[in-house]
């Protein structure tokens, strides 16, 4: 193989740069050759666009939003759009490929993208929202399309929105077109099940971990980092199942009890105080990251990425980690994890169970038929059980880690992909 490795990651840690250094590696002990690795390395489109919107108050102010389709060779891509003031092109470039990654990791026909918008929602009404949405919509025309691209909710954005964008790209055919989007309200032809999917894969990924390192799921402890979507789900559904969960964070602090946290409650408190566990009771107020350096079992990160770096890698107590979020571990600090023996179950892999929801919430609405919560359940819990033997298995054979096993499976997929499809 001759390419190039990428650059050395200097002091910041760029999203894009941390999955482009796992690719490297896992390209490598896979042997791929140079036209894939050259393809794959770069996104097939990259759409910029300004949106201006019309605010509550009469002025009229620009945002800048984005989508990046990294690959479309495994089918239509597909991807969440994420609203928050950190969005940028290098992340939502890797957030695209690690999209390519997770569908293939867990065998779906789909690419993979994300889109995103410079914004904060939590300063903006309702009215604002759903103009900017409806305004992002209409200059993604071209590329959104059940058959083209699938967009779905990531950070900042959820079901309300998902329902403006079917709507909107609707409107503008003429005719309802509901699986242009995923993740949309149960009666917009939204999946039983999507809401609580990725937590739900998290919880299956986990428990199988569990398994493999022998600790006994009635005996093990838990921390969340992030009590959004993803993190209350998964604490949720760990609890029911006999875990107990220590700590867990939202932006307003963490928060700790040795004898566990009642999740249940911490989600109808959150709910009846606007969405945050501000004034929380049922846990000591602890430091955020006083919280991923608990002596716990399982760890699992599902905020946001670049949250375990090499400045705390070091003082990670947990036997294992599971990657609710996307790329909350760094590229560097994976070696320091890997070191100290802790299992990872990779991002690409543990937090898949939403986008393998979203795609039978595209198949339904294909099928204009409706699945029961069971059958999604079931279905899903299979694929991210076979999903983490392959992984793991994966990992044994070429003695690697979880996190370039995963991406060793997925880029054998796709490399297959091109192998038959051809077409430089
Ligand atoms: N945003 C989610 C993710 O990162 C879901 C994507 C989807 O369902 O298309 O996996």
């Amino acid at each position: 193989m001759s390419y190039v490795e990428p650059a050395p990651i200097k002091d910041r840690e760029n999203p894009f740069e941390s999955m482009m250094s796992r690719f490297h590696i896992a390209s490598q002990a896979l042997g791929l050759n140079d036209e894939v690795y050259n393809v794959l390395k770069n996104p097939v489109k990259q759409v910029i666009v300004s949106l201006p919107v019309t605010m509550d108050d009469g002025s009229i102010r620009v945002f800048e939003g984005y989508r990046v389709i990294h690959s479309n060779i495994l089918g239509p891509s597909k991807g969440g759009i994420r609203y928050d003031m950190g969005v940028n092109i290098d992340e939502v470039k890797a957030l695209a490929a690690w999209m390519t990654w997770k569908c293939a990791v867990v065998d779906i026909p789909y690419g993979g993208a994300k889109g995103g918008i410079r914004c904060n929602p939590r300063q903006m009404s309702s009215g604002e929202i759903e103009r900017l949405t409806r305004s992002y919509t209409q200059e993604m025309f071209s590329i959104f399309g059940p058959d083209r691209d699938i967009p779905a909710p990531d950070m900042g954005t959820g079901p309300r929105e998902m329902a403006w964008i079917m709507d909107e790209y609707s409107r503008a055919n003429g005719m309802t077109i509901n699986a242009v989007v995923t993740g949309k309200p149960i009666v917009l032809g939204g999946s039983t099940g999507r809401a609580e999917a990725t937590g739900r894969g998290v919880m299956v990924s986990a428990f199988a971990a569990m398994e493999k390192l022998k600790i006994n799921p009635y005996q093990s402890t838990v921390s969340v980092q992030g009590f959004g979507n993803v993190g209350s789900h998964a604490a949720l559904l760990m609890e029911e199942r006999g875990s107990k969960v220590v700590a867990i964070s939202d932006i307003s602090g963490a928060y700790y009890n040795p004898d566990g946290i009642n999740i249940q409650q911490a989600v109808e408190f959150r709910e009846a105080n606007g969405g945050t566990l501000t004034g929380f009771t049922g846990g000591e107020v602890i430091e955020g990251e006083e919280l991923l350096t608990l002596e716990v079992d399982i760890l699992i990160p599902a905020a946001m990425e670049d949250v375990i770096t090499v400045k705390n890698a070091e003082q990670i107590n947990a036997r294992m980690i599971v990657e609710g979020a996307n790329g909350p571990t760094s590229a560097r600090a994976d070696d320091i994890i890997n070191s100290k023996g802790t299992l990872v179950v990779p991002d690409i892999l543990a937090n898949a169970g939403g986008v393998t929801v979203s795609y039978f919430e595209w198949v339904q609405n294909r099928l204009g038929y409706k699945w029961t919560r069971d059958r999604v359940n079931r279905r899903s819990d299979r694929i991210m059980r076979e999903s983490f033997e392959r992984v793991y298995k994966t990992a044994l054979k070429y003695g690697v880690s979880m996190r370039i096993a995963a991406y060793i499976v997925a880029i054998d997929k796709v490399a297959n992909t091109y192998k038959f499809r051809g077409g430089f």
